[in-house]
């Protein structure tokens, strides 16, 4: 019986040889298919959260990528460490740290510190001279005679004469750098430091710094409120940043920032306050009278490339208010935006570079 006499035989096609090649292929394409899914992990497709607790306050990483669960796990380690290492630099709060260190130093040798200290240092004193002195790294003792320090509220609170004695230990050039030696140097013995007003921000730099060096494009890094976003979104669309009203009472959101690959930091007398005389009174102190800044209801939001620089003026123009800090804010070409509350309501005033980076900024009317 031939074949062309099987009338089955035609019904059933011989496989060729060119319908085995496709079928070989196939066959290579599969495995290499299960072999990639096993030597490289499921990714997850994002966005990644991190939280966790860090300078006597919270914070937030976003990461906008496909991860694998090896790639969260090395991330949430790096992430923890770059802040333990601010933490435990530059806390006025743990009595091991650099900063505690050098404090408890009663000397005007030479003390040598890490390049991470002197990375802060060179930023706090930069503005503190660009400032005129509002904002000022010496301002510890006065800190402390006004209760916000480590040691809590004290007995009395200081009268004129102990202020004009604490003042005259204050003052940014009672301290310098000595490069040389990668060291800081107490003018006069007594003095010490405080960076609180400067370390969430920089601990904001470090993170997206790392997160930058290990290939990420898309990431928003926040600090007790400083914070900083790398790119665009991974959609390409900008970062969008609520800036709170300052209103001690309501945690509402007044306006919408769009960002992409820039650090914001916001300060204000009305987050951080304590009562006393019927009076409020802001965490911060003006150098110029060794007093808290007295309440106005106001924040200042500072925009920059580096959250350290942007954490520091933030509270800067905070002591010189919206008049003068604008003022200085347009002298140092800054993008701040001031929101202050009247009796007709809150007043927006934008220095020019704001004006001019981010004037899509506008009123959000969403949480009203
Ligand atoms: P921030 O929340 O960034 O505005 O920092 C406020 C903290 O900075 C305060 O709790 C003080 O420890 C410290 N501080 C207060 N006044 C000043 C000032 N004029 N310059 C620098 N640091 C200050
Ligand atoms: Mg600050």
């Amino acid at each position: 019986m031939t074949s062309a006499a099987d009338p089955g035989a035609e019904r059933t096609p011989r496989t060729t040889a060119r319908g085995r090649g496709a079928i070989a292929l196939g066959i290579i394409v599969l495995a290499v298919l299960t072999l990639w899914r096993v030597v490289l992990p499921a990714r997850d497709g994002g966005p990644h959260d991190f939280t966790g607790a860090t300078m006597g306050t919270t914070y937030t990483v976003r990461i906008d990528a496909p991860l694998t669960a090896g790639e969260r796990a090395t991330l949430a380690d790096t992430i923890q460490a770059r802040l333990a290492e601010v933490d435990a630099l530059m806390s006025t709060w743990d009595t091991a740290s650099e900063l505690s260190r050098f404090n408890r130093h009663g000397s005007s040798e030479p003390f040598p510190v890490s390049p991470l200290m002197i990375e802060v240092m060179r930023i706090a004193l930069d503005v503190g001279r660009q400032s005129g002195g509002a904002f000022d790294v010496t301002v510890a003792p006065l800190v402390d005679a006004w209760g916000f320090g480590p040691a809590g509220e004290p007995q009395n609170l200081p009268d004129e004469r102990m202020l004009a004695d604490l003042r005259a230990r204050t003052g940014q050039d009672l301290v310098r750098i000595d490069s040389a030696h990668q060291a800081l140097v107490k003018i006069d013995a007594r003095t010490v430091l405080d960076l609180s007003a400067v370390a969430k921000g920089y601990g904001v730099d470090r993170v997206a710094d790392a997160l930058a060096a290990s290939g990420l494009r898309s990431y928003l890094v926040e600090v007790g409120g400083e914070l900083r976003v790398g790119g665009p979104k991974l959609d390409g669309t900008p970062w969008r940043i609520g800036v709170e009203q300052p209103d001690p009472g309501a945690r509402r959101v007044h306006r919408t920032i769009d960002l992409v690959d820039a650090a914001v930091a916001t300060s204000g007398d009305y987050r951080n306050f304590f009562e006393r005389d019927g009076r409020r009174w802001a965490h911060i102190i003006d150098p110029r009278t060794g007093r808290p800044v007295p309440y106005a209801g106001a924040s200042v939001t500072v925009l920059h490339d580096r959250a350290a620089v942007a954490d520091a003026w933030a509270t800067a123009l905070t002591v010189l208010g919206p008049l003068q800090g604008l003022d200085v804010a347009e002298r140092a070409n800054l993008a701040v935006v001031f929101i202050t509350r009247t009796d007709s309501g809150f007043v927006v005033s934008g220095s020019t570079r704001f004006g001019q980076r981010f004037d899509r900024a506008a009123p959000d009317t969403s949480q009203r």
